[in-house]
């Protein structure tokens, strides 16, 4: 099941476009004599949305779900970074069970789609972008060759991706305004990369993030936020998003407190100041080991 959720910035496919009232022949059954075989080659990646629904599902948290289920890698040539589901040696999901998909009702959304592919992009001079359509054809799935045929919209349906593409939705265009402005922001730093996978990905450590004391010194949030922040991971991970569109697009949504900025600069300065003066005892050092025996 290769390039089944196609994120707006990594496609290499030419594809036809369809939109929700295209018309798709297409039917996946457990009669069908390929069930299970897209899972046997899967390659998924998982948006935030995903992660908080599998790990709440296996009852682990954020960090103990990318740990045990996941592996990472670079989105795009920037070095964003992604996660995709882990397999076994062979490739096959680590969720198959003979029955078929063992997390079925909590499945990623790139499960739901197949073997749709979808793409958001945002056409020049617009704000808003459109979400376009493609079908994925892959040998080993016979659901082609089923007689059935339905509109996009009504497969989509079937699939209730309705939950995901909300959730997923404001993720997906902090992706491609990141992508629409093209080379010209270079790839951000380490810190900054590190940053966008633990708002993303990691609700655990991203919360911890947010309740410490020097994320409330330096913000200016109602204490009833943190409050919500402190229970509800689809608020946290949608705050992930806004504060992300603060730190890449420089967008002023989460005030900051006032004389945040120096205290924090000079907060800093006192860290590389110590770091200088320990770069420059071990230089010392290295010189006085060079001498010691002349
Ligand atoms: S999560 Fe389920 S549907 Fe998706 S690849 Fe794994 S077994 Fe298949
Ligand atoms: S029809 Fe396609 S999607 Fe369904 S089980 Fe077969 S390979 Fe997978």
């Amino acid at each position: 099941m290769s390039e089944k959720f196609d994120l707006p910035f990594e496609s290499n496919l030419i594809p036809k476009m369809l939109e929700l009232g295209s018309l798709l022949k297409f039917r996946c059954h457990t009669g069908i004599s390929c069930f299970n075989a897209c899972c046997k080659k899967a390659d998924i990646t998982l948006t935030p949305y995903d992660i908080i629904r599998l790990k709440d599902r296996l009852g682990k948290s954020a960090t103990e779900f990318l740990k045990d289920h996941t592996v990472p890698f670079r989105m795009d040539k920037e070095g964003l970074p992604g996660v995709k589901l882990k397999t076994d040696d062979q490739g096959a999901c680590r969720f198959l069970c003979e029955a078929g998909c063992s997390v079925y009702t909590d499945r990623p959304t790139a499960c739901r789609y197949y073997p749709l592919g979808h793409m958001s992009m945002l056409a020049s001079g617009s704000k808003t972008d459109e979400t376009h359509y493609f079908l994925v054809k892959e040998e080993h799935c016979k659901g082609h060759e089923e007689a059935q045929e339905q509109s996009v919209a009504e497969y989509l349906t079937d699939q209730q991706t309705a939950p995901y593409d909300e959730m997923n939705r404001e993720w997906l265009q902090l992706m491609l305004k990141r992508r629409s402005m093209g080379p010209t922001v270079g790839r951000p730093p380490e810190a900054t990369l590190q940053m966008f996978f633990m708002c993303s990905y990691d609700m655990d450590r991203f919360r911890r993030f947010v309740l410490s004391d020097s994320f409330k010194k330096t913000y200016e949030l109602e204490e009833s936020a943190y409050e919500v922040f402190e229970k509800e991971d689809l608020s946290l991970m949608q705050f992930g998003v806004r504060f992300m569109r603060q730190v890449f697009f420089g967008e002023r949504t989460i005030q900051e407190k006032e004389g945040a900025w120096q205290e924090r600069v000079s907060r800093r300065q006192d860290v590389w100041d110590a770091r200088r003066q320990a770069e420059i005892a071990r230089q010392q050092q290295e010189e006085d080991e060079k001498y010691k025996d002349l």
